[in-house]
């Protein structure tokens, strides 16, 4: 229940009725629910670090994919032409429209792509049961504060929109990093929905 010298940081409120608990009373690994309304605050499940783990490095690996392939091939009155994820963030590096380059490879490629390497850098030693490497907290939070700035899959939604305008004027295929996109942005989804913050940061608290 609440302390008398509560630290912040260190308090856990009930969903529903906002009461407040200590974190050191909920054991990781056992379903603690509140004892004012019944609601579930912690429920364990078992090797979904290693879960995150796997669908984090499994998204890194299909991100190089998707930089290394053709995205795209379009043809249209007889040219050809075939687009990469890289040439789509070059497109825009013309005249005073490199910014817009710039922050299109940060938000679709680059920060999808630290996020994903800071997951496995915080979730690997805990998958072998070992104590968090150093600084690992710093890593989890710098990966939960970008998440808003991370838009591969909102690329992807992007491009279907710009698949249905263009389909009548050109014909229209995907290469392989089209499809490896589109499973990074669903292994993208899938670790958010396995992720359970509030138990991360149970495990990576100070010894
Ligand atoms: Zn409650």
């Amino acid at each position: 229940m609440t302390s008398t010298s509560p630290d912040p940081a260190r308090l856990v409120a009930c969903p529903t009725c906002d009461t407040l608990f200590h974190a050191d009373l909920l054991t990781a690994g056992r379903t603690a629910t509140c004892s004012c309304c019944g609601t579930v605050i912690f429920a364990p499940r078992n090797g979904a670090i290693r879960t995150v783990l796997a669908l984090a490095v499994a998204a890194l690996v299909l991100m190089a994919v998707a930089l290394g392939f053709p995205f795209l091939t379009m043809t249209a009155s007889g040219l050809t032409t075939q687009a990469s994820v890289i040439d789509a963030v070059a497109s825009f590096a013309v005249d005073d429209m490199a910014p817009l380059s710039l922050a299109i490879g940060l938000l679709i490629v680059l920060l999808p792509s630290l996020r994903l390497c800071l997951l496995i850098y915080v979730t690997l030693p805990l998958a072998l049961g070992r104590r968090p490497w150093p600084r690992a907290r710093e890593a989890f939070r710098m990966n939960v504060e970008l998440r808003p700035w991370s838009m591969a899959e909102i690329f992807m939604v992007g491009v279907a929109v710009a698949m249905v305008k263009v389909a009548d004027m050109a014909t229209i295929s995907f290469g392989p990093a089209f499809w490896a996109m589109a499973a990074v942005a669903t292994l993208l989804a899938a670790k958010d929905a396995v992720t359970c913050e509030r138990t991360l940061w149970h495990m990576l608290r100070p010894a």
